[in-house]
């Protein structure tokens, strides 16, 4: 795992990189954090009215909020869709009542102008629960195949267990656009600074 841990972090090291990773409440997206020990990120912006968790590790900035509901403040989000290369879409596998809401809020993301050029990784979380939908099934359910002009890809994994959570982020770093940012552009957050890989 050392391995695979440091060539993650070398090979997200050479550049600037914004990731989002969005998904339902319950997806397992602060879970997902916890593991890779991202460091203490939790960060919430009050004024804006909803949660936003935010972390920084040099050029690679991961911001992670909820979606599905609060249609008053989604204008608010295009500010942080702004010059995302990254957009990592978190699935519950295991919730097949709520697949369908995944599903429309995640071409409801593909939509926006603001997204059109990020790279999507879906992550299928909660594969170590045994009634878990396989990663076909949640390809499917997404219509993952309906996904044009854009590089994606989807990643069981287990945030409980760890499972597949580096593989995703060495796709990621293979198939992250390289554009440079400024960093102007990003929305100033408190953030902490620390990245371990001491997963698994
Ligand atoms: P968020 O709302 O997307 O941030 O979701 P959380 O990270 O808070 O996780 C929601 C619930 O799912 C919590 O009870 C987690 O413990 C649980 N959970 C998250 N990931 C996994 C997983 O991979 N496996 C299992 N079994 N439970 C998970
Ligand atoms: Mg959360």
């Amino acid at each position: 795992m050392g391995s695979k841990c440091s060539r993650v972090k070398r090979l997200l090291a050479k550049r600037d990189i914004k990731i989002l990773m969005l998904g339902l409440d319950d997806s397992g997206k602060t879970a997902i954090l916890y593991k890779l020990k991202l460091g203490d990120f939790v960060a919430t912006v009050p004024t804006i009215g909803f949660n936003v968790e935010a972390l920084e590790y040099k050029n690679i900035r991961f911001t992670v909020w909820d979606v599905g509901g609060q249609e008053s403040i989604r204008a608010l989000w295009r500010y942080y869709y702004r010059s995302t290369q990254v957009l990592i879409f978190v699935v519950d596998s295991n919730n097949r009542q709520r697949i369908y809401q995944a599903r429309n809020e995640l071409h409801r993301l593909l939509n926006e102008d603001e997204l059109s050029d990020a790279t999507v990784l879906v992550f299928a979380n909660k594969q170590d629960l045994p009634n878990a939908m396989n990663i076909s099934e949640v390809a499917d359910k997404l219509e993952l195949h309906t996904i044009s002009r854009r590089h994606w890809h989807i990643q069981s994994i287990s945030a409980k267990t760890g499972y597949g959570l580096y593989e995703g982020l060495i796709w990621l770093s293979d198939n992250a656009p390289t554009k440079v940012v400024q960093a102007s552009s990003y929305i100033a957050l408190p953030t902490h600074r620390i990245f371990e890989c001491s997963l698994i």
